[in-house]
């Protein structure tokens, strides 16, 4: 786990080692623009905790995760979003750690507080 941890993007943006347009942040969960966004404003939730799948990840590491995405989405203003989550290369994962996508419909970004990059 450890190696695995040294390794993973998303724990070194956890870390600050890797920069992020952060959106929230608590102590078990962070929120960032997804780098390669298929709708602006698409966001990436995730638990501080590594793990890869979502039942590697402790149950009081997932609680805030769906508040914290339907932050996101009210935030954008989005009428229509996708909130989806893969697990495994075969369901299209790509990143070894568990993150949960906001993805707003093409261009719903009326953004309530929050200043979003253009993308
Ligand atoms: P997956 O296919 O569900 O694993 O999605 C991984 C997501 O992570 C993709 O949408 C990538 O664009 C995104 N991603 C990969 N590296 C970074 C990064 O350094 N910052 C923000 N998003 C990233």
């Amino acid at each position: 786990m450890a190696s695995k941890m040294a390794s993973c993007i998303f724990c070194k943006i956890i870390k600050g080692d890797i920069p992020c347009f952060k959106l929230f942040e608590s102590d078990k969960t962070l929120a960032f623009l997804d780098i390669n966004p298929l709708s602006r404003g698409h966001a990436l939730v995730i638990p501080k905790v590594h793990g890869e799948k979502l039942t590697d990840i402790p149950d009081d590491h997932l609680t805030e995760i769906l508040p914290v995405a339907k932050k996101l989405v009210l935030a954008t203003g989005a009428q229509e979003y996708n909130i989806l989550q893969n697990n495994g290369r075969g369901a299209h994962q790509e990143v070894g750690h568990v993150h949960f996508h906001m993805i707003p419909k093409p261009n719903a970004t009326e953004g309530l507080g929050i200043s979003w990059p253009q993308q």
